[in-house]
């Protein structure tokens, strides 16, 4: 039994899916213009279709154009492609710059002379094998040394593609020393076929594996967003719950403290209401600033909503988080905030300390002493940093005080 795969044909499949997916390049680059190298890569798709024109109207068509062309169109093709994706991923492959071009030059002289000067098919075959070959094996070469790829599974899937397709070329080559030189490229064999499904693999699973990666980038983007509070810049209050179920797992497993501060900026209806919404803003964002700006690099500074801020301190207790929070209580109330050159305000907050304990079944307990805490420190007079000890000392006192009167 022998398979029978009709090159024209194939050549007419090759073309349409190249100038299909190179549209749809076209059209994912205009919407997603950030993204370098996706037109790079349309454009690789297109010369591959425009080779595979070509290289189906052999006959009908001038040699050089069916031969010479058509053949350095499709290796420009996957130069473009590989170029592409360096481009969208930051690699560069500095031997690449000139090999590539080096590449397309001598093919076009080999192919030119094996169809002029001393016509033969099977040499035409043997150097556009390697040509192919060593296309692929630079895309995977330069794929191999980045290492900082962020989708990893798809930057695999390039890889192997490169590899087997470049291997697949190496075979090819092989076997043209051993097979009956073909008259005609036209009936080249199943090998030539099956040439020209190789080009089918790597543009459908480039293409894909590119629209993957730039998805994975844009989702990426949308959940950092949805974790950023637009106002200030740090952490919103999604984003600090999940920083603290981490921690509080650590600390359940490994036996280490955290400690929460809860901090509220004393009377800041009164900015608002004296000098407008705009300059409220304004000053959460000094504020976002001062906190993020005096915490160690492991502490996370979050937004916990309205003129409430919350940090969470790992490895640290109640002593070394009152040490914090009075450093930025010190450090709120001695900044003169000036805001569009005339304003000037010095602002106060009041700070709520707490730690986790053995005992507590959830980190929620450890917020809501914190919360305490921050209410103590208002009930108090403000300006001040009170930890769960003196707030539960002080509501004694006010039960007292109470009871008495
Ligand atoms: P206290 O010292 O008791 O905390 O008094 P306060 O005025 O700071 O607290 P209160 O809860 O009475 O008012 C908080 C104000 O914060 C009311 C609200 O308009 C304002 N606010 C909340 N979110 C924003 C915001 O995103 N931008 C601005 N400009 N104001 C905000
Ligand atoms: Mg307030
Ligand atoms: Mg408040």
């Amino acid at each position: 039994m022998s398979i029978q795969l009709d090159f024209r044909t194939l050549s007419l499949t090759l073309m349409l899916f190249s100038l299909v997916f190179g549209l749809g390049m076209f059209a994912y680059s205009r919407e997603h213009a950030k993204f370098p190298g996706i037109k790079t890569i349309g454009v690789g798709y297109f010369l591959i279709g425009g080779g595979c024109v070509l290289l189906g109207l052999r006959h009908f068509i001038y040699d050089f154009a069916s031969i010479v062309i058509s053949n350095i169109a499709i290796i420009m093709g996957v130069v473009l492609i590989y170029r592409g994706l360096f481009n969208f991923l930051g690699i560069s492959l500095r031997f690449e710059r000139w090999l590539s071009p080096t590449l397309v030059v001598m093919l076009a002289g080999v192919l030119y002379f094996y169809t002029f000067h001393i016509p033969d098919v099977n040499q035409r075959i043997q150097a556009f094998s390697i040509a192919f070959a060593a296309a692929c094996f630079i895309g995977a070469s330069g794929l191999l040394q980045h290492r900082e790829i962020h989708n990893r599974m798809a930057a695999k899937m390039l890889i192997a593609m490169f590899l087997l397709v470049g291997a697949f070329f190496i075979f090819r080559l092989l076997w043209s020393f051993y097979e009956i030189p073909p008259d005609d490229f036209m009936n080249a064999g199943l090998l030539s076929a099956l040439a020209i499904i190789a080009g089918e693999f790597l543009v459908i699973l480039s293409s894909f594996c590119t629209i993957w990666m730039a998805s994975d980038e844009l989702q990426d983007e949308l959940s950092e967003i949805a974790r950023v509070d637009p106002l200030t810049g740090i952490y919103n209050r999604r984003a600090f719950d999940e920083c603290c179920d981490i921690e509080f797992s650590r600390a359940q497993r490994s036996g280490t403290s955290f400690a929460i501060i809860m901090c509220d900026l004393d009377h800041f209806k009164k900015v608002n209401d004296q000098h407008g919404h705009h300059i409220g803003d304004e000053v959460l964002r000094h504020f976002a600033a001062i906190l993020k700006n005096r915490i160690r690099q492991h502490d996370v500074v979050a937004r916990f909503g309205g003129e409430e801020f919350i940090l969470l301190l790992p490895n640290s207790n109640t002593e070394q988080g009152l040490q914090v929070a009075e450093q930025l209580r010190a450090k709120t109330a001695a900044t003169q905030i000036t805001i569009d050159g005339d304003i000037s305000l010095t602002l106060s907050a009041s700070f709520g300390v707490a730690h986790y304990c053995a005992g507590d079944s959830e980190w929620s307990a450890v917020l809501h002493r914190a919360d305490n805490a921050l209410y103590a420190a208002k009930k108090q007079g403000r300006n001040r940093v009170v930890d769960l000890a003196t707030a539960n000392q002080s509501l004694k006192t006010d039960l007292k005080l109470a009871e008495q009167t």
